[in-house]
């Protein structure tokens, strides 16, 4: 079966890849069933039917854990290595189950290092703030290093014991002695290969800034040292194609530059709402770009559509942001546009962006139809509620 392949930082598409996917969990199946037909359905109008995605099914979550005994199984790892670029719906969890989350251990185990969450608003969309349509971001959020590195222990512990007293023995620190610790490692090295993405992205893209979120106002050498790694990567390997804000006097960027800023975390919460267009590409540490990216979809209506995507170098793979809503499984009911713009997102990736422009152009269209699922009917003045897969009908009518 063809696989895609990826040489000089380049994905090699063949025109029939595989593309391995997970349906996921409790809703998971729902959202899959719809959205696989509206991918089909959109290469198959874009290319005339020369193009076509063999998917395979891997197991992680539930399903695999009843097949096999294990939530992720070696082989589902083994395939998407091979296959390369992968889509997945919500997983479970496991309580207590010895694996803190099984789409943490996925980026991990594959060096899935920038998470990206585009965030846009559709029309007829319903948002909190008055002009949503004015946020239009793309957020890279370090997705291996930080808090999710997972470095923390239980207050009382001996661990925790161990390193206060190593902290205070050693460096003088003052810490109650019953605390917990946790730890934040943050690399030049994991801080840079993930602001060259975002970089990169911002020139592909035509997009004109890049802004650096941190914390170094206060964590001065792990948040700090993500602005000061992100200027110094942007010099040296894109230094003709970008320019810092400190260069530009204040005056308008020349044409063609993308223009390299930073914000303190807090602060940029505030510009997002109050001054959304002159954001663009955002490149955050894991913690700041986590709350940042739900803040972010929120302002534009919602978790219900926002995609994501985990990308290392050679390895992809998309996913809902949401997680497996389990009281609504079965009953093809939920929204299944956070995996089907997840899918656009691979798509624009793989270069095919015919397809990703035809079936965003479906989804609005569907969207303004006001024939849609529960989550945007109930707040939809005049929407008619509709089923996962009669929505997904819609956009496949609509698609453009
Ligand atoms: P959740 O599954 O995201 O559901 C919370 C609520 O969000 C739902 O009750 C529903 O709200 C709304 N929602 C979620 N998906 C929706 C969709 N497709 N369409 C419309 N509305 C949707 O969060 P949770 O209940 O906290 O987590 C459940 C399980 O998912 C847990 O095991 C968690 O660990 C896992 N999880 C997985 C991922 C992932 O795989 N990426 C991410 C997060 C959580 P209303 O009931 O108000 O309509």
């Amino acid at each position: 079966m063809p696989s895609i392949a990826y040489q000089d930082g380049r994905w090699i598409v063949p025109d029939q890849p595989t593309i391995p996917f997970i349906e996921g969990d409790g809703t998971g199946p729902d959202i899959w069933r719809g959205a696989v037909r509206v991918f089909d359905a959109a290469i198959a109008k874009t290319s005339g039917g020369a193009r076509k995605v063999e998917w395979l099914e891997v197991l992680a979550g539930e399903k695999a854990f009843k097949a096999t005994g294990s939530w992720l199984p070696d082989e589902t790892l083994d395939v998407i290595r091979r296959y390369r670029v992968a889509i997945k719906g919500p997983l479970t969890t496991p309580v207590g189950g010895g694996m803190r989350s099984l789409n943490v251990a996925l980026r991990q185990l594959l060096d899935l290092y920038a998470c990206i969450r585009p965030v846009r608003y559709f029309k007829g969309v319903p948002a909190p703030v008055t002009n949503p349509g004015r946020l239009d971001v793309v957020i890279f959020r370090e997705n291996i290093e930080d808090v999710y590195a997972g470095i923390e222990y239980q207050a009382e512990s001996a661990e925790a014991r161990a390193l206060i007293e190593f902290l205070r023995d050693r460096f003088g620190a003052k810490i109650r002695p019953e605390s917990a610790i946790g730890i934040k490692p943050m690399s030049k090295f994991g801080s840079q290969r993930l602001v060259v993405k975002a970089i990169q992205y911002a020139i592909k893209s035509g997009r004109p800034s890049v802004t650096l979120v941190h914390k170094g106002n206060i964590m001065k050498f792990t948040e700090g040292g993500f602005r000061d790694w992100g200027y110094a990567v942007a010099a040296e390997r894109f230094g003709a194609q970008t320019i810092p804000e400190s260069d530009t006097g204040g005056a308008r960027v020349p044409q063609g530059k993308v223009l390299i800023k930073d914000r303190i975390a807090d602060a940029m919460f505030q510009q997002l709402v109050l001054r959304p267009r002159e954001y663009s590409v955002i490149a955050a540490p894991n913690l700041n770009g986590d709350y940042l990216s739900d803040a972010a979809a929120a302002q534009v209506g919602g978790l219900g559509l926002a995609p994501g995507g985990n990308v290392g170098d050679g390895y992809a793979v998309y996913e809902a942001t949401h997680g497996t809503a389990p009281k609504y499984a079965g009953q093809d009911k939920v929204n299944p546009s956070s995996v089907i713009l997840s899918g656009v997102m691979m798509f624009e990736e793989l270069g095919w962006d015919d397809v990703a422009r035809a079936i965003v152009r479906g989804l609005e269209a569907a969207v303004l139809t006001k024939r849609v699922t529960y989550d945007l009917a109930r707040q939809l003045p005049g929407a008619t509620e509709v089923s996962t897969s009669a929505f997904a009908d819609t956009i496949i009518e609509h698609l453009a």
